[in-house]
């Protein structure tokens, strides 16, 4: 499953959620100032462990 970072635009908290999470998010926000979270809070990052560059 891939993993996303999410960073707040209201308030810069940082996480590292799943798919699952990141539904769960777009629907009830931020977890720390519960403001609304957008699509472009969420950029996909690669599994730690690849080789890729
Ligand atoms: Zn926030």
């Amino acid at each position: 499953m891939p993993e996303y970072r999410f960073t707040c635009p209201k308030c810069d908290a940082c996480a590292t959620v799943d798919g699952g999470v990141r539904e769960r998010l777009l629907v009830v926000g931020c977890p720390v100032c519960a403001g609304g979270v957008d699509t472009p809070a969420f950029v996909e990052v690669s599994p730690h462990g690849t080789d890729r560059p």
